[in-house]
């Protein structure tokens, strides 16, 4: 896997600028200094920047990128938290944020087609627009990409009732490595001809193609939505609710838990105070015909009850739930601001598992010495688990609990990202999940798609050499 690239140099430079619209080169000093980060802590500058004004400018870049061998690496609006569109092979970075057309919105057949760089928000509100539905909602869908979201199959609260991106994904259009649009899919609710691109697609990082276009899939709008939040004194009774009420045959369509460290952080933004020493909170939110809601709100509260719940606190009206929301979005942003040394970590276990998981991270924090804050998505098993530590030296000992609590994952029947991916940040750690036969197919298709390594290179796949024993 050993790649030798072309730097850009002032003559490619000039080719590039000449083959696209004006304006989409980027070139104040300013403007080019967001391109360097994402929401991970990881910074790479690359060594040019074009925000693609239209599809032929995408296809223009990936010519000349063949041409001179250059690494290019997508990028949607840069809030992926995993390193993914970061140029760390150097290279050109390819923004798609200017193409972000809602080009279609079709209520009778319930489709939209957008541009990837659509604001993931902008698409739920335009099919709210005509009386629809796009249910995913990842927390930061005020930023990102529809593309981004596409490319990193996204989830959100509603995941545990709805699915993620790729269940609203009917086809798309890409341009492949040679510079070749590709669509795929189809426009209608059903379709099986040929192998499934568009699923290979998604979730593939960037790595396979650059996702110019999005057919979606709507829905009915939920005739009504009631949100709640419920204080526990501990976190082990909160999970045990979680695992109650899924058992019980309910279907929220959000479960949220926050856990005490959380908490902390946010404090001030709560309307009631904390019992204990480590209390827990979950946001529940309910949706249907406004009476069945009611009826199941009663039941779901019964059902905490009998696992301790401090106190209910419900929503009264869309301000605010709008609030309750506003708390755990801050979450996230909080710890990134808190911590000196943060991995934002995403793993998924099996419902009957997150119990046993969140019990021992106390145990995890006294062994390697770091801080570990739990929230996420209850309802569908993804845990959120953000290790950090103060003091910038103490790196080893947060790797070394990741590794740890990756593994404890695994072994618990998780798997290692439920939704932020595998990107840069993460690569070491894909053998722990997945075999070297299909490492290795994966790394065939890879080589099919994109012979000369040149789309997103150095991202989900492990750097050459690591066997599971190194890591
Ligand atoms: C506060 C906050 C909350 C978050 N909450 C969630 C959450 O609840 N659920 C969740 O899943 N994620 C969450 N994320 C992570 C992030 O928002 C998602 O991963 C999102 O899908 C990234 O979209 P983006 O447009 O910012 O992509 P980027 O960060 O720009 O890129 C992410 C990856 O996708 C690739 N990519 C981007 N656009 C394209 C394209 N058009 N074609 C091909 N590849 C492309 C990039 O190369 C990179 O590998 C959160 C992030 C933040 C900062």
């Amino acid at each position: 896997m050993t790649n030798s690239y072309s730097p850009i140099s002032s003559r490619i430079r000039a080719e590039i600028q000449a083959a696209l619209s004006p304006g989409a080169v980027v070139t104040d000093p300013a403007e080019l200094r967001k391109y360097c980060n994402d929401a991970s802590k990881l910074c790479f500058s690359p060594e040019m920047v074009v925000c693609a004004q239209s599809v032929a400018d995408v296809q223009a870049v990936m010519k000349l990128a063949q041409r001179h061998r250059f690494p290019v690496t997508p990028r949607g609006s840069g809030s992926g938290l995993a390193g993914g569109c970061l140029a760390d092979q150097g290279g050109l970075v390819l923004s798609t944020e200017r193409l972000r057309e809602i080009t279609l919105i079709d209520p009778v057949n319930g489709i939209l087609k957008a541009q990837s760089g659509a604001i993931s928000q902008e698409v739920k509100d335009a099919a709210a627009s005509v009386g629809l539905y796009y249910p995913p909602d990842p927390a930061g869908m005020d930023l990102s990409t529809i593309g981004g979201n596409a490319a990193t199959d996204a989830g959100g609260p509603a995941c545990v009732k709805y699915g993620t991106t790729r269940d609203y994904i009917l086809g798309l259009e890409a341009v492949l490595a040679d510079g070749q649009l590709l669509e795929t899919g189809v426009q209608t609710r059903k379709g099986v001809v040929g192998y499934d691109l568009t699923n290979l697609l998604i979730g593939s990082e960037g790595t396979l193609g650059i996702i110019t276009s999005l057919w979606l899939r709507l829905i009915p709008r939920p005739p009504a939505i009631t949100g709640m939040m419920a204080v526990f004194s501990d976190m082990q009774s909160a999970m045990r609710s979680v695992t109650r009420i899924m058992a019980g045959g309910h279907l929220p369509c959000a479960i949220e838990f926050l856990d005490h460290r959380c908490l902390s952080l946010v404090g001030e933004m709560l309307p009631f105070g904390l019992p204990g020493t480590t209390p827990s909170l979950l946001i529940l939110e309910l949706d249907g015909p406004g009476a069945q809601i009611a009826e199941e709100k009663e039941r779901i509260n019964e059902l905490m009850e009998a696992e301790g719940v401090v106190a209910l606190v419900n929503a009264a009206n869309e301000q605010e739930r709008e609030e309750i929301w506003a708390i755990r979005r801050q979450v996230s942003l909080r710890i990134h601001d808190y911590a000196n040394l943060y991995d934002p970590e995403d793993v998924a276990v099996p419902l009957s598992t997150i119990a046993t998981l969140v019990d021992q991270l106390s145990a995890y924090e006294a062994e390697y010495g770091v801080e570990i804050f739990a929230f996420g998505h209850a309802g569908d098993g993804n845990i959120h688990l953000s290790v950090t530590a103060q003091d910038g030296d103490r790196r080893n000992q947060v790797t070394a609990a990741v590794k740890a609590l990756l593994a404890h994952s695994l072994e618990l029947g998780g798997t290692i990202s439920g939704e932020h991916g595998i990107g840069l940040a993460k690569r070491q750690y894909l053998p722990m999940e997945i075999a070297p036969a299909s490492v290795a197919l994966q790394e065939e298709i890879k080589a099919l798609f994109d012979p000369n390594k040149i789309l997103n290179p150095g991202k989900v796949f492990p750097p050459a050499g690591p066997t599971e024993e190194e890591l």
